[in-house]
């Protein structure tokens, strides 16, 4: 009880720094742990070379004669780096990795060990997929996915104090060719998004076009906590989060005081996690711009989403194996202490390839602009058609916490442009910015107007999906997240839209008209339709939230309950399967994963808010009623009469709570609802205001109650003491 919080104060006080061996040269650092390009080269035959790159860059697929000697390459690499097992890492629709262990290692007939690892282990491994979450593709007793390797995310080393892992980045699929995971509709999304955009190229006159691929660049926040504060926190430690806690005493919470220099601690578990990143080939940089006590950022320089997405998992399972070494426990929670500001990822997103650069760049000349308008055109027409399929690939029960919770970002999809190329695209949908001169093409002026600054301070901060000066922003996906959900919807609905696109403009260009004022009339055309997403004004403005819905005709929708059903919209099914990217099944089975990890991290929530207000909460409060009550009546037999009012309240307040874990542990106990959707809505409604309502109670109780007896590290220790 509150002797763990007491000691862990005491422990946290003696803690001090600890010691990272100093870091080598950058150049004997970076990517020291990946079996990349430089490597391949030293390692690989010529041709095998040649073969691999051509897979990795195009996606070519690989002879089985060369996945045996790139096997045998990586696999004498990995030896030389003390490996002796190895695992295909893949990423199943949690938003975790899965990995299955292997040795090198297998015995001959004479019963000596050797090392073998040849081209088909390397493609293919067989994990039990029984235990990870595939909807209804696979019935479980027959559950036998397995895993592929994707040679287009490098394979690398994982070091761990027993050991060194060769890890394999891996899809995972049924027997049936389902995809069970992250990776594979990643995949396709890249892919839908090229086929389309070459079209649009193509009709654009574009004669030489590489393949496109997509970018991502993931800016991730997290907080810290001391790892004693932690272990006396049970729903620290079970739900990433607090689960009860008072705000700190008023003038506490944003003080100054509290925002100097990055405690040492800190700064040496920065440059540790640093360190193993460029081990990893992660170009990671750190922020230290924290926004609330104890939170961090730290963003790597943007990779082809493929491997950004992967990098990512990685990058978080880094920063909290290296917590662990540093005695602090790292939360990845959207919300872990109420009140406080939330983590996000902001998922930094652009399309381009090595001919036509980067497509959401507006160039220094007017063909160029074209180009890049077309793409910005379709970005919008996808948020406004597919904003709650936007919403939906972020919803989970802990970023409800922050959208729709009048925090940032807001519920409502929309995107920002910038003030300069808002003006540009109303102008076309007002018929403002036409092309005056027949034939050839012509200078509209763009190129000046989209030349603006790119200044962030300029940027608005209030808006879900904003466009950055050579990118997109989509700042509403959650800290603990996977990126890949969000790059599918922004991938495929890009696809979507680039083939409406090129269908229109097709249609302009067979009846005649040149190439610009082909372009202005589809653009005019789709902001017509769709220019209702484009929103510069403030995001949290509750008048926003009214116009929004009565008059632009967007979805305000608060909770996961409310978004996930998105997947099952005849709209949704038909763009996934007609970009190839997922077939109604496969889409079916992540609504069924997604709504079922909802439910349960909101039930497993529940029930811990019973079990500490009943267990350690209740007890402290008794402990203090006690101590209270007989002073009360000591003093009365002396002829004191003592102030009753805090015993009175102590008890109130404690009654009060325990009425409401009653009603609580009764809601937990329904379990027959007409649907999933019901259930879901249940959850979000009846569970979650019953846990508020316990809560409310217990932190009243923490204002109270001696804090020599109360149980749990409050607010202040937990953020401010390093
Ligand atoms: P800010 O905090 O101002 O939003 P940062 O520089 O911290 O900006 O992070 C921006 C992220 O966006 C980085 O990961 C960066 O590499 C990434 N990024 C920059 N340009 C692009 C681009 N064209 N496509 C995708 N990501 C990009
Ligand atoms: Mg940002």
């Amino acid at each position: 009880g509150n002797q763990a919080r007491l000691m862990a104060i005491s422990n946290i006080t003696n803690g001090s720094a600890m010691d990272v061996c100093t870091p080598k040269l950058m150049k004997d650092l970076w990517a020291c742990d990946v079996f990349d390009f430089a490597k391949m080269e030293q390692s690989l035959s010529k041709n095998a070379f040649k073969a691999m790159k051509k897979t990795v860059q195009t996606g070519a697929p690989l002879e089985p004669a060369t996945a045996d000697v790139v096997a045998a390459a990586m696999k004498d690499w990995a030896h030389s780096k003390g490996a002796k097992f190895f695992s295909h890492i893949f990423y199943p629709m949690t938003n975790a990795t899965a990995e299955k262990h292997d040795g090198f290692i297998i015995t001959n007939s004479d019963g000596h060990a050797i090392s073998e690892f040849t081209g088909s282990l390397l493609i293919k491994g067989e994990p039990d997929g029984s235990s990870f979450p595939n909807g209804s593709l696979r019935m479980t007793n027959a559950a036998r996915g397995y895993t592929a390797w994707d040679p287009t995310s490098p394979a690398y080393i994982m070091h761990t104090p027993n050991g060194a892992t060769l890890m394999i980045p891996s899809v995972f699929m049924s027997w049936t060719g389902e995809a069970l995971d992250k990776k594979i509709p990643l995949l396709r999304s890249n892919s839908a998004m090229n086929t389309a955009a070459q079209k649009v190229l193509s009709l654009m006159g574009e004669t030489e076009i590489a393949t496109l691929n997509s970018s991502c660049g993931a800016e991730q926040e997290y907080f810290l906590v001391d790892e004693n504060f932690a272990a006396a926190r049970p729903d620290l430690l079970l739900a990433g989060r607090t689960l009860f806690g008072a705000a700190p005493a008023k003038g506490q919470q944003f003080d100054d005081h509290y925002f100097g220099a990055i405690p040492e601690r800190v700064q040496v578990y920065m440059q540790d996690v640093e360190n193993t990143l460029y081990r990893l080939g992660i170009p990671a940089k750190t922020h230290h711009n924290e926004v609330a006590p104890g939170q961090f950022e730290i963003a790597p320089y943007y990779e082809a989403a493929n491997v950004a997405a992967d990098h990512q998992q990685l990058l978080m399972t880094v920063l909290k194996i290296t917590a662990k070494k540093h005695g602090f426990l790292c939360l990845l929670h959207e919300k872990p202490f109420a009140g406080v500001n939330g983590s996000g990822k902001h998922v930094n997103w652009s399309v381009g390839n090595s001919t036509q650069g980067n497509l959401l760049d507006p160039g220094c000349t007017p063909e160029k602009n074209l180009n890049f308008l077309l793409f910005c055109g379709a970005v919008i027409r996808g948020v406004h058609k597919y904003g709650p399929l936007l919403r939906a690939v972020i919803a989970s029960a802990a970023n409800d916490h922050r959208l729709g919770a009048n925090e940032a970002p807001p519920a409502i999809l929309s995107v920002y442009l910038g003030e300069q190329l808002e003006k540009v695209f109303m102008d076309i949908k007002d018929g403002n910015l036409k092309p005056t001169v027949n034939g050839g093409l012509m200078d509209l002026g763009l190129s000046q107007i989209l030349h603006f600054e790119r200044d962030p301070g300029d940027r608005n901060r209030t808006s879900p999906f904003a466009f950055t000066g050579n990118r997109f922003e989509f700042r509403a996906v959650g800290s603990s997240q996977s990126v890949s959900g969000p790059l599918v919807a922004m991938n495929t609905m890009l696809a979507d839209s680039l083939d409406w696109i090129a269908e229109k403009l097709d249609a302009e260009l067979s009846s005649g008209a040149d190439q610009t004022t082909g372009v202005i009339n589809v653009l005019k055309a789709l902001m017509e339709e769709h220019g209702n997403a484009v929103f510069g004004g403030d995001g949290y403005a509750t008048e926003w939230h009214e116009k929004a819905v009565s008059e632009r005709g967007l979805k305000n929708i608060p909770t996961t309950a409310d978004a996930l059903p998105a997947f099952l919209e005849e709209s949704v099914k038909e763009l996934f399967s007609s970009t190839g990217v997922l077939t109604p099944v496969e889409l079916e089975s992540r609504y069924e994963v997604y709504s079922e990890q909802y439910i349960l991290s909101i039930e497993v929530e529940a029930n811990l808010v019973v079990d500490i207000a009943t267990t350690s909460i209740y007890p402290a409060a008794m402990s203090y009623l006690s101590e209270l009550t007989g002073s009360i009546a000591g003093a009365s037999s002396i002829g004191i009469e003592l102030d009753t009012s805090v015993a009175k309240k102590v008890a109130t307040d404690a009654n009060a709570m325990m009425a409401a874990v009653n009603k609580l542990s009764a809601a937990l106990e329904s379990h027959d609802f007409p649907s999933v959707e019901a259930h879901m809505q249940y959850c979000a409604n009846d569970i979650r205001s019953l846990m508020d309502e316990v809560r409310l109670y217990a932190d009243t109780l923490e204002t109270q109650v001696s804090d020599e007896l109360w149980p749990l590290p409050k607010y202040a220790e937990m953020l401010f003491i390093k």
